[in-house]
């Protein structure tokens, strides 16, 4: 998935051995998924169905399956901001990175039309595209999906608590060693290389996934424009440097942060209610930044908020996680 990853298991002293076959069959499933969905690997499940021909019924797995409906059902609900099937256009934007030079404004559009949902058809064992233009890009939530399918795998292998850490994007559930909260920092957007956090989050439970543009990034005529496209214009997303979204799942919470990054503090009201989904966004510029957050994500910070742009702190906790 082009990232690393941090795996953690908790286990007593005398049931050790469950936190080993926790860590092991924790990195398989991440493998898999990888194997399954990546757009790093060309023999992926994914690449095939990228490539194939229109009105070929292309079978997949049932975990692909799983995360092209889940991709699905995120682009209604997210009013088409998190849209899995702009690949031709993300692709079009690595292009004009390499190239050092902005895509011309009718090879934006044509990407864009070359692509969409309605070109898809899901069946029960596979998909069948419309036109072979169509492709999917599951960079925005498979990542989350390969972390819960880790976090099942600690489960089954009878851990006691643990941790998946996959590029900054993290569940965790159970016990911790020594007890207590899993505390989660957010990074400054504006200092990323820095260890500074903005805020720290203390979970019992759950997944905190953020999505920026610090990381990930091309660069062209000097400028940098942010991996993450708006699926309404083809340009890249400038609606916020950060986001980071709480959620029961990371395939949840990271199709979220990528969608809020597209549509920035108007998208909160779109959040479904009542499904242990918080947010936190900060918009703006290194010299005029504005934190926005849900009241539950409020209520999950460990201490004050700190100013994004200011020199880190002397005492700062360390987290078991940052990003
Ligand atoms: P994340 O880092 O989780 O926000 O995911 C970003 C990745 O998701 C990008 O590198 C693309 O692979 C993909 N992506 C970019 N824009 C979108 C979008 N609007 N909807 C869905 N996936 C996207
Ligand atoms: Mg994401």
């Amino acid at each position: 998935m082009g990232t690393t990853c941090r795996i953690e298991a908790t286990a007593h002293y005398h049931d050790r051995d469950r936190a080993k076959r926790g860590l092991v069959a924790a990195e398989a499933a991440l493998r898999r998924v990888e194997a399954l969905m990546s757009t790093y690997l060309l023999d992926s499940e994914l690449a095939r169905l990228n490539a194939a021909d229109a009105g070929k019924m292309i079978s997949l797995s049932p975990q692909t399956l799983e995360v092209l409906r889940a991709a699905r059902e995120l682009a209604d609900q997210t009013r088409g901001a998190f849209d899995a099937t702009c690949r031709p256009v993300i692709e079009l934007w690595k292009r004009a990175g390499r190239q050092n030079r902005l895509p011309e404004a009718e090879a934006l559009a044509e990407a864009r039309q070359a692509s969409t949902w309605d070109q898809i058809e899901l069946r029960g064992s596979g998909a069948v595209k419309r036109r072979a233009s169509a492709s999917v890009d599951l960079g925005g939530i498979a990542k989350g999906y390969g972390i819960d399918r880790a976090v099942a795998a600690l489960r089954s292998a009878g851990c006691a608590g643990g941790l998946v850490d996959v590029g900054g994007d993290i569940r965790c559930f159970g016990k911790r060693p020594g007890g207590g909260y899993w505390t989660i920092g957010v990074r400054n957007p504006f200092r990323p290389e820095q260890t500074e956090l903005v805020a720290t989050l203390r979970i019992p439970a759950g997944a905190v996934c953020t999505s920026g543009n610090y990381f990930r990034f091309v660069e062209i005529g000097g400028s940098r424009y942010s991996h993450i496209i708006d699926p309404r214009t083809g340009k890249p997303a400038d609606a916020a440097p950060s986001v980071t979204v709480v959620a029961p799942t990371a395939t949840t919470a990271d199709a979220w942060a990528t969608a809020l990054s597209v549509l920035g503090t108007d998208g909160l009201k779109l959040l479904p209610t009542g499904a242990g989904i918080e947010a936190m966004l900060i918009v703006g510029t290194p010299d005029r930044w504005r934190i926005h957050m849900t009241k539950g994500f409020r209520s999950l910070l460990a201490g004050e908020v700190k100013a994004p742009a200011r020199p880190p702190a002397a005492t700062e906790p360390s987290p078991a996680g940052t990003q």
